[in-house]
């Protein structure tokens, strides 16, 4: 019956006025580095998202099914769990033979680019244009490939990713509504910043997070086991102690030019236990914040070109990132967890006749729920096999009714890099209940984020919590039964990695299934 709807949805898209919409993606931002979201910290400003939070909707609780880059854009791009669109963890080729949002808006009359990080091996479907990192991508002089073409340029990522996305929005069908996706490697590891912004904090001493140096008692054998934290798993890489080799000469001078003295304290080996943690946070927060400021910066450019073209007022602005991250909280960095630091998300939405300005939303929404916000928002049918809601009665300033009070949340990226366990789980507005599934690995946690807000206590066992426990169970148990998840992972999630497609058609057309 798709197909019928698609057609459906075309009709009433010429009938009436579809918005264009502009989604700014960021990879590892974190709300604790968005001035927007209050954090106590106070660790950077961020004026121009910021602006977009006034003129629009801060959502406080935005979720991921799956806090890791790959697997976050595969829902948000099929409005499906993993165990759904089939790209489980990083390494996965992604089907472009299914069905996405982006095809489907291209099919009610769309243009539709996609520009910066794509992470999902397989060629892009769905898009008019593309011109996307390989891979990780790098933070200077990036590889890139557009329209199935190699290219090289030279300057910072984020800069270039947002020349390349006005120079798109310029020479677009100015007849057609359209779609970009402006999606920056930015904050991702190694965090290198724009030259210009070395120094930026002034040598600031940014304050620590109340749990740096958590020793994870009170939790169990997985959070004990990782390999996420700046005491153990902080490479010379991590600490610019080692420059990165995609630096021209020109730039490896204002880079050593910043970093060598301030190094020299590292090369004397007088740092150690605690000092050398906190050596390394500041210089964490001096990288990984600096990397946001270029972000920022480029939201500025951004928004700037919708107001100078008229276009603010018919444009939906989504801003926000495949998940959340940890700033040193318990010691780490990275994501992977159902803890709320990672499987928190930035969501911003600025829609101008629909979204009042100023406003916030504490409900449970996700980064699965995109896809249907996008195609309503275009007047498409909605498909049935999406499993997300779509956002906009919230965005009107009404939170229906029967909206979800819990969420499903399933991490399968084990053995993998930061060596965190399969578990999934139940998140409320209250409660996390969560479960280690593997046969050397399997245990229950509980936590109550009323009385517990850093997460510190599983209260699994804990009598007081009986009642909570079964509700949970029977929640969980529900939730996966309406989600489809199969009672035993598939084999297909167990591979940690696919070959690449063996033939890849160029710029978009790609109706074929992947191996
Ligand atoms: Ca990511």
């Amino acid at each position: 019956m798709l197909a019928g709807s698609v057609a459906l949805g075309a009709t009433v898209a010429a009938a009436t006025r579809q918005p264009n919409i502009l989604m700014v993606f960021c990879d590892d931002l974190t709300i604790q580095a968005i001035s927007a979201y209050n954090h106590p910290l106070d660790l950077l400003e961020t004026p121009n998202i910021d602006r977009l939070a006034r003129q629009g909707m801060r959502f406080d609780r935005c979720l991921v099914p799956n806090s890791i880059c790959g697997p976050s854009r595969a829902v948000i791009l099929t409005g499906k769990y993993s165990h759904l669109n089939g790209f489980y963890r990083n390494g996965h080729v992604f089907n472009g033979a299914q069905q996405t949002f982006p095809k489907l808006l291209q099919k009610a009359g769309y243009q539709t680019a996609i520009i910066g990080k794509w992470h999902l091996e397989s060629d892009p479907t769905g898009f008019n244009h593309w011109h996307i990192l390989p891979g990780q991508g790098i933070y200077y002089n990036p590889p890139m490939i557009r329209n199935g073409e190699r290219v090289t340029h030279t300057g910072y990522t984020t800069d270039l990713i947002t020349d390349f996305s006005l120079e798109w929005l310029k020479q677009r069908d100015k007849s057609k509504p359209f779609l970009l996706m402006t999606q920056h490697k930015a904050p991702h590891r190694e965090w290198a910043p724009a030259l210009r912004h070395l120094g930026w904090n002034q040598d600031r001493v940014f304050p620590e997070p109340a749990t740096l140096f958590d020793d994870y008692s009170g939790r169990g054998r997985a959070e004990h086991e990782q390999d996420m934290t700046l005491e153990k798993t902080f490479t010379p890489r991590d600490s610019k102690e080692t420059a990165p080799p995609y630096l021209n000469a020109e730039q490896r001078q204002a880079w050593d030019a910043y970093y060598e003295p301030r190094n020299a304290v590292l090369r004397e080996g007088k740092l150690a236990g605690r000092e050398l943690v906190r050596w390394r946070y500041q210089r964490y927060m001096h990288d990984y914040l600096g990397t946001v400021k270029a972000v920022d910066e480029s939201v500025g450019r951004m928004l700037q070109y919708l107001d100078d073209e008229g276009l603010a007022e018919n444009t939906l602005v989504l801003f926000s990132s495949d998940q959340g991250f940890y700033l040193g909280e318990h010691g780490w960095f990275d994501k992977r967890w159902i803890y709320e630091e990672s499987v928190t998300t930035p969501l911003i939405v600025r829609w101008p006749g629909v979204t009042r300005p100023g406003t916030t939303n504490a409900a449970l929404v996700s980064v699965l729920d995109f896809p249907e916000t996008f195609l309503a928002a275009a007047g498409v049918a909605i498909p049935s096999d999406m499993q997300g809601h779509d956002l906009r009665p919230l965005l009107q300033g009404r939170t229906p009714t029967d909206w979800r009070q819990s969420f499903y949340y399933h991490y399968y990226e084990y053995p993998g890099a930061h060596s965190v366990r399969k578990h999934y789980g139940v998140v409320t507005d209250r409660y996390k209940l969560f479960h280690f599934y593997e046969p050397d690995m399997n245990y229950w946690t509980l936590i109550d984020r009323e009385r517990d807000p850093s997460e510190l206590r599983n209260v699994y066992d804990d009598p007081a919590y009986a009642g909570a426990r079964q509700e949970l169970h029977a929640e969980l148990q529900r939730l996966r039964t309406e989600l489809k998840v199969p009672a035993q992972d598939s084999a297909e999630s167990m591979r940690p990695k696919q070959a690449p497609a063996p033939t890849r058609k160029k710029a978009g057309a790609g109706a074929r299934k992947a191996p």
